[in-house]
């Protein structure tokens, strides 16, 4: 090696030598904790909520036909008949009371509110309506809580098999907005029926025949309402479900 190459080595060696004689490795601290920057949290938005349209009730021969499709009646109704002014449970408890066989009325259901809307016309050209109040309120015995239609599918088939065809069913009254049940209780806001949920029917048999009551009433436990009362002018059936107006939020 040449002179100035060897000296430049040496001014090399030199420089590095400062440098690590000002490097201080302290053993005795831990290393400090390395800090890692994560970028800002971003909010995730929440999904737009879905509003789904709300119906007003209506007779609807296309949805009937397809809330009851595959409806079959029991084959052989076993239940014993139900005699005048007495009530049963599904279960046959015949002391139990409505509101705990089936569960207590959580509001009066209104005209065009949000429950309203979620009744359904159960129209069913077997089955005859009363229609005995004015209009538009008339209408209101063909509106019921979806879940009583297939009960009342049931029965209609029941009632067919049980007299030959030579009986009709017959609705008196269904869902009521008029608060017209429950007359003794002069405070409207305080009365209280299922019919004001629409949980709630009363039948009869056309032509009208008291006698065949017990029987009706038996036949409307086996299509599969959960309390019957038998009050002699009419079989009053009623239905385990969620309140609409609990769906509602009322
Ligand atoms: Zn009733």
């Amino acid at each position: 090696m040449r002179n100035g190459g060897r000296g430049w080595l040496v001014g090399l060696l030199a420089i590095a030598a400062a440098m690590l004689s000002c490097v201080k490795v302290d053993l005795s601290s831990p290393p400090a904790p390395v800090m890692v920057v994560l970028p800002a949290a971003t909010a995730i938005p929440s999904p737009t909520p879905i509003v789904w349209p709300t119906l007003s009730p209506r007779s609807d021969p296309l949805l009937f036909r397809v809330m009851t499709a595959g409806v079959q009646p029991p084959p052989i109704c076993q239940f014993p008949d139900l005699p005048t002014e007495q009530h049963v449970s599904r279960d046959g408890d015949y002391d139990i009371r409505e509101s705990l066989a089936v569960g207590r009325m959580e509001c009066h259901v209104t005209r065009d509110s949000c429950a309203y809307n979620r009744l359904v016309g159960k129209l069913d050209p077997s089955i005859i309506y009363k229609k005995e109040e004015s209009s538009p309120f008339d209408s209101e015995d063909l509106l019921v809580h979806p879940a009583m239609v297939q009960p009342l599918t049931r029965l209609n088939q029941l009632v067919q098999a049980e007299w030959g065809g030579t009986v009709q069913l017959r609705i008196t009254d269904a869902y009521d907005s008029l608060l017209s049940h429950d007359p003794t209780d002069s405070n409207p806001a305080t009365r209280y029926s299922l019919h004001y949920e629409g949980r709630a029917v009363d039948l009869t048999t056309l032509p009208v025949d008291y006698d065949r009551y017990p029987r009706l009433c038996a036949l409307a436990i086996c299509a599969g309402f959960d309390w019957v009362h038998n009050e002699t002018t009419h079989c009053h059936a009623s239905i385990k479900a969620t309140s609409l107006c609990e769906l509602c939020g009322n």
